[in-house]
């Protein structure tokens, strides 16, 4: 039994969701005849209550196609020193939008409506880029899995409105703030004018992620998701999933964040441990005292088949998500208790 914590992404179709799939109803979405892929853009565009949605084979994608849609080559967005869309989208910002982002310092990939507004350039200066966009992390990656209060988000937006700025989302894990915080998808749809969220990460489907915003909006993503090269056929084998995803496995985060707050108090009782993030969902980052090796530690969880990550400058991360079921927890409860280092 191996057991993987390296990411919410690790997970594999029920046979429940598999028996979805392979009874989904499907058409050539090329020409949106996929009644399936059809159903999974209304249901989450109603859910966030916003006029339209659309389906991308990833969360890269819809984050790239809303950064495409809301600005002009030489524009710049605004966005925390450690998000995805900077860090881990393989510099597609420049490459697909010609864009550049100003970063900013926040905590734990959190930013404030006062660091929006201390950066934003003057519009009459030309010669600074154009501010345009503002993207945020709900909740973070790099950030350890931190929610925003939603009251921040309000004061951001009314940045936005006063320097008419574009306001999206990233929302890969926003399913997993909406439980912690017990949130409503509309009133995020509300603020923001454009959010993506996955439904390949804790909700269990193989692939997909879904971006949704006004009719207008998404009539240019679909454009531009051409032009990416993202638009696919039959997929409503895969909508199938992520329907089933929304409709079944959203309440159940609670679990993977209980045990991911397990994870962390284990940890943090532990003396080879140097310090370990406030759990707010389900990602549990912490470190090493300087006298353990952060390569042979990982090795010796392996061994015993626990899989775990690095994410660089000695920090180590673990991730809970439904394959990691309780004789799991059970189990990497007993292991760290165990450890002598
Ligand atoms: C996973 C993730 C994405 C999208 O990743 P894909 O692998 O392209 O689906 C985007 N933003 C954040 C914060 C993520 O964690």
């Amino acid at each position: 039994m191996e057991i993987n914590l390296i990411s919410d992404t690790v997970t594999k179709p029920t046979p429940a969701m598999l028996d979805v799939m392979f009874k989904a109803e499907v058409g050539d979405d090329v020409f949106k005849q996929d009644p399936t892929v059809n159903e999974l853009e209304r249901y989450t565009a109603e859910m966030f209550g916003k006029e339209a949605a659309l389906f991308f084979p990833s969360g890269t994608m819809a984050n790239q196609t809303a950064i495409k849609l809301h600005t002009q080559p030489g524009d710049e967005v605004i966005c925390d020193k450690w998000s995805h869309i900077f860090l881990y989208e393989g510099g597609g910002v420049a490459a697909n939008s010609g864009v550049s982002c100003h970063l900013v310092d926040g905590d734990r990939g959190k930013i404030t409506a006062e660091q929006v507004k201390n950066v934003i350039n003057d519009p009459e200066f030309y010669h600074a880029p154009t501010t345009r966009l503002v993207s945020l992390e709900n909740t973070t990656n790099k950030g350890g899995g931190a929610c925003y209060e939603f009251q921040e988000l309000q004061k951001i937006k009314q940045v936005c409105i006063e320097h008419n700025l574009k306001y999206h989302l990233d929302g890969a894990r926003l399913w997993n703030a909406l439980v912690a915080k017990q949130q409503q998808p509309k009133d995020f749809g509300s603020l923001f004018d454009t959010i993506s969220v996955c439904l390949s990460k804790g909700l269990g489907a193989p692939v997909g992620s879904v971006l949704v915003g006004n009719a207008i909006d998404i009539k240019k993503a679909i454009r531009i998701r051409k032009l990416f090269g993202g638009n696919m056929r039959q997929s409503g084998y895969l909508a199938a999933a992520g329907l089933y995803a929304l409709q079944n496995n959203i309440e159940r985060l609670a679990q993977d964040h209980q045990r991911a707050k397990e994870l962390g108090k284990v940890l943090a009782s532990k003396s080879w441990i140097a310090s370990v993030e406030p759990v707010e969902t389900n990602i549990v980052i912490f470190t090493l005292h300087a006298t353990v090796d952060e390569k042979q530690f990982i090795e010796k969880l392996k061994q015993k088949s626990i899989l775990i990550s690095s994410m660089g400058q000695g920090k180590l991360r673990m991730v809970t998500h439904m394959d990691y079921r309780s004789v799991m927890h059970d189990y990497v409860l007993d292991v760290l208790n165990r450890m002598q280092s």
